[in-house]
């Protein structure tokens, strides 16, 4: 699991994040909402998938922070890391073969 407060990784069992203090179990402050890479629900996102289909290492960077947490939303930058990497090596394979046939 992950502290609320601070979002790093700590045990399973714990009673207080040994990073920040957090008490494991209490809500954060409601009126603050969450920030950085966290959220609080987990579905897939069009939003992030086109992200890491024109940024393929964000998406994959993406990807394997979101994996243990937010499977769906990770599995949208996956895909769309794996679509970006596949069409870039098309597109270099294309371009490969005009230069040859060019040259
Ligand atoms: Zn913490």
């Amino acid at each position: 699991m992950f502290c609320e407060n601070c979002g790093k990784k700590i045990e399973e069992d714990s009673a207080y994040c040994r990073f920040c203090g957090q008490k494991i179990g209490e809500a954060s402050d409601p009126s603050k909402p969450p920030t950085g890479l966290y959220f609080s629900d987990d579905k897939s996102s069009p939003g992030f998938c086109a992200l890491s289909f024109f940024f393929p290492i964000a998406g994959f960077i993406l990807w394997l922070v979101w994996q243990d947490k937010y499977k769906k939303r990770a599995a949208s930058c996956g895909k769309g890391a794996l679509a970006g990497v596949i069409v870039s090596a098309v597109l270099v394979l294309i371009l490969g073969i005009i230069m040859l046939a060019l040259f």
